[in-house]
């Protein structure tokens, strides 16, 4: 597998708090990574920096052969790196079909965006049942396959996604991580920042855990959930 995504040395901070400390991870094209730890270690930080959302204080994101440094958000989404934003953030005064139409809405291949609409459905049925109804009646499961929808309709290379099983009940959670399994398995490359660890790592080749700002494990998802420091610290003994 190939690398899309080359993270060196990255650093963030907000004033004199490190966040980020310097680390290095890779995402390989067509795999499921995830980055995993607890509640402040950093996670959204890092996944806001791949995005251009926040500035890095050093290191570089280099993306198909591409630095990604001096880019706007705007330009990093039109590259392909698309985040379905954590709380879900969808517009819950606008229909369904509105949401996911503004997913596409940077655009330019029209042609394809109802050939995508259609794959969105196949994804996930209750969308389509639910399409001219407000955004904002949806359940939390439902919004956030609609976040998981619009964010496939911006036509990704790369889907970045920051906890999407918060706040969801278990039968919930295992139903968004089947869906993400086989958006892999059609070939879409996934980097998933997760504080559910077992979850992540079951469905994850490739995993990092996040302590304090710093890479402190690494390895595939099934040899993690095998680790003993890794299984006393997030999974409970
Ligand atoms: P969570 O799961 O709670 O989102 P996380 O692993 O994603 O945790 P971050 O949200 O990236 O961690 O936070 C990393 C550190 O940076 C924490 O110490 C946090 O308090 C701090 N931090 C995050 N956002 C800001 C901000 N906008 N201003 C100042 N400090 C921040």
């Amino acid at each position: 597998m190939s690398t899309l995504m080359k993270v060196s040395g990255l650093k963030v901070a907000y004033g004199h708090i490190e966040a980020v400390k310097g680390i290095d991870f890779e995402l390989r094209e067509g795999e499921i990574t995830t980055l995993v730890g607890s509640n402040g270690a950093g996670k959204s930080t890092t996944l806001l920096a791949l995005s251009g959302l926040v500035k890095k204080n050093g290191g570089s994101i280099v993306f198909d052969g591409e630095d990604l440094g001096k880019l706007s958000p705007h330009k990093i989404v039109q590259r392909g790196v698309v985040q379905v934003a954590e709380g879900r953030a969808i517009l819950t005064t606008m229909t369904v079909r509105e949401n996911l139409e503004l997913g596409a809405y940077t655009r330019k291949d029209r042609s394809a965006v109802g050939a995508d609409l259609e794959h969105v459905f196949h994804l996930f049925p209750r969308l389509k049942e639910r399409l001219d109804g407000m955004a904002g009646n949806l359940s939390g499961g439902e919004q956030q396959m609609l976040a998981i929808g619009r964010a496939l309709m911006a036509k990704p290379r790369l889907l970045l996604l920051d906890e999407p099983s918060m706040g969801l009940a278990p039968i919930i959670v295992q139903e968004i991580f089947r869906i993400l399994r086989e958006i892999n398995r059609e070939g879409l490359t996934i980097f998933l920042v997760e504080q559910n660890v077992r979850q992540a790592l079951k469905i994850a080749q490739r995993a990092y855990v996040l302590e304090n700002g710093s890479i402190a494990l690494s390895g595939s998802g099934q040899e993690l959930l095998k680790d003993d420091r890794l299984v006393e610290a997030y999974l409970g003994g």
